[in-house]
C-alpha cells in the first residue's frame, strides 16, 4: 500500500533543538536552552542499548528537530535505527549542503521538506531565509538521487491563496505534498472549503494539525500524537491509499 504515514506504529525523535532559519512564528530560535532529549542523549541511549526502554518501538520514525540536519549525530542515529529495520521519515527544510543530505542517503526513507511559502518574497519574509531556489535545488538533487520527497506546507490563513503555487510544483515534479492547518486558526467557512478541495487530489494528503512550541512549527504535531486527529487522519491516510492503489 502506497501511503506516507503508518499512524498506528510511528514514533517521533526530537535530536536537536538547532536550526539554520529563523521562522517569524517559531521560538526554538529565540531560545536559549538545551534540551533535555537532544542528541547527546540518544547516543548515550543507544550506547547503553537502553534506546527502547524510552522509545516505544515502532516501524516508522519521524526525525525532528529544529532541523534534524542541524545535528552532527544524525547519520549514528539513523544507522541505529536502520539496524532495528525502522522506516525513516526526516522532516527537514532543506536549506543543507548536499552533503548532509548525501550522509544519510543510506537510511532516509521520505524527506519531509517544509516549505515556508512559493513566493519568494515571502519565503525570506516567514523564514528569515533568501532560500526559495536553494528548497528547488534541494528538491531536484533530491529526485535525481530517486529520494521520496514530501513538501510538507503548513497552511494559515495568509498563505491560503498560495496553495495552487504549492501544489504547481508538486504536480510539476510528480511528488507528494502533505497540507496541514490549525481548525482554530481564523479560517473562514469559504477558506475552509477552499482546502477542502485538496482533499480529493490523489498525491496531497490534507491533515488538521496544532504545532508545539518545543519542535519545529512546520512539524503537524498533534495530528500525530491527539487521538481525535490522530483517527480522523487514520481514516484520511486509508483512504486515500487505497485510492492510490487501486487508480495509480
Ligand atoms: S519553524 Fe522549524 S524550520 Fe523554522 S526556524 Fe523553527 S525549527 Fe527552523
Amino acid at each position: 500500500m502506497n501511503s506516507f504515514f503508518n499512524p498506528f506504529s510511528q514514533g517521533t525523535i526530537k535530536v536537536t533543538d538547532t536550526c539554520n532559519l529563523r521562522c517569524r512564528a517559531c521560538t526554538l530560535w529565540r531560545k536559549d536552552y538545551v534540551n533535555s532529549i537532544n542528541s547527546d542523549t540518544i547516543i548515550n541511549l543507544i550506547k547503553k542499548n537502553k534506546f527502547f526502554n524510552i522509545y516505544s518501538r515502532k516501524k516508522i520514525f519521524n526525525i525532528i528537530g529544529g532541523d534534524p540536519l542541524c545535528s552532527a549525530d544524525l547519520p549514528c542515529i539513523l544507522s541505529f535505527l536502520k539496524r532495528n529495520n525502522i522506516k525513516i521519515n526526516i522532516w527537514t527544510h532543506g536549506i543543507h549542503p548536499y552533503e548532509s543530505f548525501e550522509k544519510t542517503f543510506m537510511f532516509s526513507d521520505n524527506f519531509f521538506i517544509y516549505l515556508p511559502s512559493p513566493d519568494p518574497d515571502e519565503y525570506r519574509e516567514v523564514s528569515g531565509n533568501n532560500g526559495l531556489s536553494q528548497f528547488k535545488d534541494t528538491v531536484n538533487f533530491l529526485l535525481e538521487n530517486k529520494k521520496n520527497i514530501i513538501i510538507n506546507f503548513p497552511i494559515n490563513t495568509s498563505n491560503i491563496q498560495l496553495l495552487p503555487d504549492v501544489y504547481e510544483i508538486i504536480y510539476e515534479k510528480k511528488i507528494y505534498g502533505l497540507f496541514h492547518y490549525n481548525n482554530r486558526d481564523n479560517f473562514s467557512s469559504d477558506s475552509k472549503k477552499y482546502i477542502k478541495r485538496f482533499y480529493n487530489i490523489r498525491n496531497i494528503l490534507v491533515y488538521k494539525s496544532i504545532s508545539m512550541d518545543s519542535l519545529c512549527t512546520s512539524f503537524p504535531a498533534k495530528s500525530l500524537n491527539n487521538p481525535v486527529h490522530y483517527y480522523k487522519n487514520f481514516f484520511f491516510e486509508l483512504f486515500n491509499s487505497l485510492r492510490q492503489k487501486y487508480t495509480l
